[in-house]
């Protein structure tokens, strides 16, 4: 059985003040998610934010990810941050490809593999993000462009770059941000192809790789997306700015896990 893993996307929100409050009311209610059953859990600050966090979060369980990082390794690339970096604060995530990296950053899929490739390299596990527009699922080409996105990184890195703990969000991009949230069946149907792509390389690793769905997650309809067999957690933007609703949809993860 996989495990679950939600993880929060602050983008870019948040302060030295309000993400001590935000954390502290997080750990607060940890004993009740805990209770819940297990779950895993990641927070990805703004850059600025990432070694006070990072002292924060020691020894509470809670991982602490980035939310982009450069292709480069280090030199001179004015604005950019290394994978190497991120790990040197206490990173042990990334993310690379969400959707507003691509549409406002101009990321192409092969950007997005050399930032996988960069992650690897670091020891950061990548949190790969794929997802479809709305004209995309339209005109029927969910899977196409989905099957694009991951395929980038396959050509680029092989199946060997899943093993042993890479992620995968599926974040339909109509659904971000929107309140239009995929419902459970629209979302579970994209996992289950992600899966079978995974699995036509390698069955093992097909299996082993946890996905996760993002777009409008709530603390009410987190339990329904959580039930459904490839969901393994959830990326959260707008409600992990909130520690309750934060915390509701880790109880609901908890609870589909157990
Ligand atoms: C996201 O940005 O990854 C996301 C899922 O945002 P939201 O939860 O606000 O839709």
């Amino acid at each position: 059985m996989r495990d679950y893993l939600v993880a929060g996307n602050w983008k870019m929100n948040g302060g030295t003040a309000a993400n001590a409050a935000l954390l502290q009311g997080i750990l607060n209610g940890l004993p009740e998610v805990s209770a819940a059953g297990a779950v895993e859990l990641l927070v990805c600050p703004p850059f600025p934010f990432l070694e006070a966090t990072a002292e924060k979060l020691a020894g509470t369980g809670i991982a602490l990810g980035a939310q982009n990082l450069s292709e480069h390794a280090s030199g001179a690339y004015t604005g950019e941050v290394a994978a190497s970096m991120l790990r040197d604060v206490g990173c042990e995530y990334a993310i690379v490809g969400h959707s507003e990296r691509r549409a406002l950053f101009g990321e192409t899929s092969a950007t997005v593999a050399a930032k996988f490739e960069a992650a690897l390299a670091a020891r950061l596990v990548p949190l790969l993000c794929v997802g479809e527009t709305l004209e995309e699922r339209a005109a029927g080409r969910t899977e196409a462009v989905v099957g694009e996105q991951l395929g980038a990184v396959l050509e680029r890195l092989g199946i060997e770059a899943f093993a042993g703990g890479a992620v995968i969000a599926y974040e339909p991009v109509w659904a971000i941000g929107t309140g239009h949230t995929a419902t459970p069946g629209q979302a579970q149907d994209v996992h289950r192809h992600i899966r079978r792509l995974l699995a036509e390389e390698d069955a093992a690793v097909g299996e082993e790789v946890q996905l996760l769905y993002g777009g409008s997650v709530k603390g009410d309809n987190a339990a329904g997306l959580m039930a459904m067999p490839d969901i393994d957690g959830g990326l959260i933007g707008g409600a992990s700015l909130k520690a309750d609703e934060f915390l509701a949809i880790a109880a609901a993860a908890a609870m589909a896990r157990s």
